[in-house]
C-alpha cells in the first residue's frame, strides 16, 4: 500500500499542472485560435469510452494506375461473376504484396474449396488488422461542455505543445459537432489540420502509446 500512497503524493504534488493550469492553457488556445468562441471547462479526468487502436501492420492501398489495382479489380469481378476459383491467382499476387483484403478473400475461398492454405491467409489477415481497445488522451463531452484530459499525461510531464494540441482538437469538437457515425467529418478535419504543432504532438502521443486519429479506426 505504501507504493500506492507514494504514487498518489507524487501525483498531487505536481502543482504546476493542476486543473487551473489546464484552464489557463485552454484560455490561451481559445483566444489565439478561436477568438474566445469556445465555452467549455477542462479538467484532468480519465476519458470515458474507448477507441479502437490499430496495432497491426498496414498493407498497401492500391490506387487506380497501380499494376495490382487492376489485378485486384479483376479478382473482384470474377468473384462477383461466380468464378471464385479463377480469382485465386489474382488474389495470390495481391496477397504476396501484403494486401490485407486479398488475404481475407483468399482465406474464404480456399476454406470453401477445402484448401488448407486458408488458415495461413486467415492468420496473416488477423495479425495485419489487429486492434486493441484503448482510452484516448482526451475527449469532449458536449452535454456538459467539458474537456477531459487523461491524468496519465499529468504524470508524464507532458510538454505544453501536446496539451495545447489536445485542447485545440477538443475545442474543434465544440465548434463542429460530429454526426454519431463519423467522429471526424471533413469539415472538422479542415479545422483540426490547422492545430499548432500538430505533427509533433501526434508523434509524441503515439510514442507514449496513446491512440490518435492517425492510429485509430475512425468510425
Ligand atoms: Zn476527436
Amino acid at each position: 500500500m505504501r507504493a500506492v500512497n507514494t504514487a498518489e503524493c507524487h501525483y498531487f504534488s505536481s502543482k504546476e499542472a493542476d486543473n487551473e493550469f489546464l484552464h489557463k492553457l485552454l484560455v490561451s488556445v481559445n483566444k489565439r485560435f478561436f477568438q474566445n468562441r469556445i465555452k467549455t471547462n477542462v479538467l484532468w479526468d480519465v476519458p470515458k469510452g474507448t477507441v479502437s487502436l490499430f496495432i497491426g501492420e498496414r498493407g498497401p492501398l492500391f490506387h487506380p494506375g497501380d499494376e495490382l489495382y487492376s489485378v485486384f479489380a479483376t479478382a473482384r469481378t470474377l468473384i462477383e461473376a461466380g468464378q471464385p476459383h479463377s480469382a485465386i491467382p489474382h488474389l495470390e499476387a495481391c496477397a504476396a504484396a501484403n494486401h490485407a483484403d486479398s488475404k481475407l478473400l483468399l482465406s474464404h475461398i480456399l476454406k470453401r474449396i477445402g484448401d488448407d492454405r486458408w488458415q495461413k491467409f486467415a492468420r496473416e489477415y488477423n495479425q495485419q488488422t489487429a486492434t486493441v481497445r484503448a482510452v484516448p488522451a482526451a475527449c469532449y463531452y458536449s452535454d456538459s461542455r467539458t474537456i477531459a484530459i487523461h491524468p496519465h499525461l499529468q504524470e508524464l510531464n507532458t510538454p505544453q505543445f501536446v496539451l495545447k494540441y489536445l485542447l485545440y482538437h477538443e475545442c474543434c469538437h465544440q465548434l463542429i459537432p460530429s454526426p454519431l457515425e463519423q467522429a471526424h467529418p471533413p469539415e472538422f478535419m479542415e479545422w483540426e489540420r490547422k492545430a499548432p504543432n500538430r505533427e509533433r504532438a501526434l508523434a509524441w502521443l503515439e510514442k507514449q502509446g496513446f491512440p490518435t486519429l492517425r492510429t485509430t479506426h475512425a468510425p
